[in-house]
């Protein structure tokens, strides 16, 4: 683990045996202090170049193999992988540290794991962190209202070559989307062969992989004559980077609890 430089700690308080940061005002940040695991990693690396920049300091950058050491933070952020999630929320708990999670492909077991540790600390739990992504969410559930059950739905998402999970967690969060607001309940991983006409209960999902694709998804409403496409396009990891800084800020001094970035955002 590799230590970043020491600074003062912000005022604190105590709170339900958490340390809780002061309020302050604006123009007048405190710094809030942060572990970060999967820290060589590309999410990493992008939230490290800014972390500055959100008034944020990356007290400890812990990889694979290193011990998850968090004395001196304040919150973890946590850009690795699903298998560590266990021992990731473990620590969490044990120092009774907020805990931002932006790993995504959890299996159904991780993601009791981290629905337990949310009784016991504030967890921010987010597949995508882009401000953008999070209006295509409203946006989509409200054209899923408007449009109606006459309009086919199916979801494109294209991610760089490196991706180890499909679909991604945003096209996931999108399906969710459209199933509670519309009939269509069953999710056809992509189309192969003889595979007979379209059941108006099907949401299609798509993944596409290559190059350095940082992340596109798309929405598209089929109807008789007319189609409609809502689609976002990250061309930098910054926007993800920039998310979990706010929800890392965001959630220091939270009660114990499952949040996600709309509670950050306020919609
Ligand atoms: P990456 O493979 O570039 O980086 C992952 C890093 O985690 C690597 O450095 C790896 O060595 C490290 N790591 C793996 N296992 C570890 C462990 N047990 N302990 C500590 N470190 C460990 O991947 P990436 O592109 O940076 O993405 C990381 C995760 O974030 C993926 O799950 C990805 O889907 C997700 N992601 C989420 C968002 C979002 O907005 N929520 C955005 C982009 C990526």
């Amino acid at each position: 683990m590799q230590q970043g430089a020491a600074i003062s700690k912000p005022p604190t308080k105590q709170m339900g045996g958490l340390e809780t940061a002061l309020p302050c005002s604006p123009n007048m940040r405190e710094k809030i202090r942060a572990a970060l695991i999967g820290a060589a990693g590309r999410m990493g690396r992008a939230i490290i170049d800014i972390a500055e920049t959100e008034s944020v300091d990356i007290v400890a950058r812990i990889d694979l193999g290193d011990e998850i050491a968090l004395a001196g933070a304040d919150v973890l952020i946590d850009f690795s992988q699903p298998a560590a999630s266990g021992s990731i929320c473990d620590a969490a708990i044990k120092s009774k540290m907020p805990l931002v999670i932006g790993t995504t492909g959890h299996s159904t077991k991780q993601r009791d794991e981290i629905t337990a540790a949310a009784k016991k600390i504030a967890v921010v739990l987010a597949l995508n962190f882009s401000v953008g992504v999070n209006a295509l969410f409203a946006l989509t559930e409200r054209a899923a209202k408007i449009l109606g059950d006459d309009f086919d739905l199916e979801i494109v998402e294209v991610h760089h070559r490196m991706k180890k999970d499909a679909p991604s967690g945003t096209a996931k969060t999108l399906a969710g989307i459209l199933q509670r607001a519309r009939q269509a309940k069953n999710l056809r991983h992509g189309r192969e062969g003889i595979s007979g006409e379209r059941e108006k209960s099907e949401i299609g999902i798509h993944s596409v992989r290559g190059g350095d694709v940082v992340g596109d998804h798309t929405v598209i409403f089929a109807g008789q004559g007319e189609r409609v496409e809502l689609t976002h396009r990250a061309s930098s990891r910054e926007t993800f980077a920039r998310g979990a800084l706010r929800a890392a800020r965001w959630i220091v001094g939270k009660s114990p609890g499952l949040y996600d970035m709309r509670d950050v955002l306020g919609l």
